[in-house]
């Protein structure tokens, strides 16, 4: 029996930094998007309000982007990194300007991702730095590399100007010695990405882990990948990196697959990929000497095992190479238990322009109905520290 108990119950704890007000709007919040067919009118009157520039963004920001986003820029982050500072959790600056193909908005994104490497080298509540290679690349030239198409001329130079992209970053991630992880994924454009992230652990992971790949176990190949890429480093003497996720564009990838009639690379069943993203667990913590390894969930069970497997090998709660990640707005009583308890966590706290974050907000939105689980959790838990507080609701 250990000597700690993780009361992942404990609402007191999990929302102690928000006051009646903020827990009511936040409930409030939920309920609506518990509803996924409020969720899909409401996103889609969204984007149509956006495109016909209407004011809608004072209504956005004021709703669900205070709940999901840290700000519109680092400096209006700070206060939330201060928050999550107080509870020993680490803020990851995530800037989430997405679906952007001009290279003048390419080069300021990579100007805004060093920004956020230089303020995470500036303090230990920032542990991490993230970038999505697609904010820095055209989709395009990422989706013909992966399916090993020859490029054309004016496309070869744009695959180039990326790889330049990720090699400055992380060249400059290493000079300051700070850790950046890069996110997965579609899978179409996931090869290009993956050998982009290989070759930088290749270069940069030679003594500490620098550069981190991310893993999707919704994806029936990436148990084996993953056992690869650990082979792969070991043969080469570097260390692996890698954040473990289940992954986010499930709807997506099944859309896809079905239209262009190829086989989904999603598993199966929720239940395939709950096993096989423990599995990746197992094998991480099996190899921790030379693997560094996030685990980026909000699920109980996954983190419970992890954390039992730590207290079992009596590896210290705050080993360098485990940590722990949840989204900023969510989960909060597994992120603040576990800080409470020192184990290494963090969460990714995006940022950036209201209505260019606003494909990251409709993926919250949707993973959070009803339909795909994770809601009613987080509205039991808000509905019980309601009653907690004796508020009324
Ligand atoms: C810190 C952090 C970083 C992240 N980075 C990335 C990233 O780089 N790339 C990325 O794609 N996602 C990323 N995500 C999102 C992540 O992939 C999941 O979408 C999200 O965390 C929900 O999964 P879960 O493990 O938290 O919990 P759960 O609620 O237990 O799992 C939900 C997930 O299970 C899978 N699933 C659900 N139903 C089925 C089904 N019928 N069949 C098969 N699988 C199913 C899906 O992946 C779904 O998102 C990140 C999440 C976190 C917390």
């Amino acid at each position: 029996m250990s000597d700690y108990d993780l009361n992942f119950e404990d609402t007191a704890t999990a929302f102690s930094d928000k006051s009646n007000a903020e827990l009511k709007r936040k409930y409030q919040l939920f309920r609506l998007i518990n509803s996924p067919l409020l969720t899909n009118i409401s996103t889609k009157l969204t984007e149509i309000a956006f495109r016909l520039r209407l004011p809608v963004k004072s209504l956005v920001k004021k709703t669900i982007f205070t709940q999901f986003c840290g700000g519109e820029t680092i400096e209006e982050c700070e206060a939330t990194i201060r928050e999550l500072g107080k509870a020993n959790i680490g803020t990851i600056l995530d800037y989430s300007v997405e679906g952007k193909s001009e290279t003048a908005v390419f080069e300021s994104t990579k100007n805004e991702i060093y920004r956020t490497v230089t303020r995470a080298k500036k303090d230990l509540n920032v542990p991490f730095a993230v970038f999505k290679v697609s904010g820095i690349a055209p989709v395009e030239v990422l989706e013909k590399v992966s399916a090993g198409k020859k490029l054309l001329k004016n496309e070869a130079t744009e695959w180039e100007n990326a790889k330049a992209r990720v090699l400055e970053i992380c060249e400059y991630a290493h000079s300051l010695e700070q850790p950046v992880f890069i996110d997965a994924e579609e899978s179409w454009i996931q090869d290009a990405i993956d050998s982009l992230a290989m070759e930088m652990m290749e270069k940069f992971n030679r003594e500490h882990p620098i550069i981190f790949n991310t893993i999707q176990l919704y994806r029936r190949d990436r148990l084996d990948f993953l056992k690869e890429s650990h082979k792969k480093a070991q043969t080469e003497n570097y260390i692996l990196a890698v954040k473990l996720v289940r992954g986010a564009y499930l709807e997506k990838e099944r859309e896809r697959a079905e239209e262009m009639d190829y086989p989904s690379p999603i598993q199966p069943t929720k239940e395939a990929t709950d096993r096989d993203f423990d599995a990746a667990i197992e094998f991480c913590l099996e190899n921790v000497e030379n693997v560094a390894f996030v685990a980026g969930t909000h699920n109980e069970k996954s983190v419970r095992l992890l954390t039992e497997l730590i207290e079992k090998k009596r590896i210290p709660h705050n080993h360098p190479h485990i940590l722990f990640s949840q989204l900023y707005g969510m989960s909060d009583n597994l992120s603040y238990i576990l800080g409470k308890n020192n184990f290494n966590v963090s969460k990714y706290v995006p940022y950036g322009p209201v209505k260019d974050t606003i494909p990251y907000l409709i993926r919250r939105a949707k993973e959070n109905t009803s339909v795909m689980g994770q809601m009613s959790r987080e509205l039991d838990l808000i509905r019980k520290e309601l009653k907690r507080r004796r508020l009324e609701h």
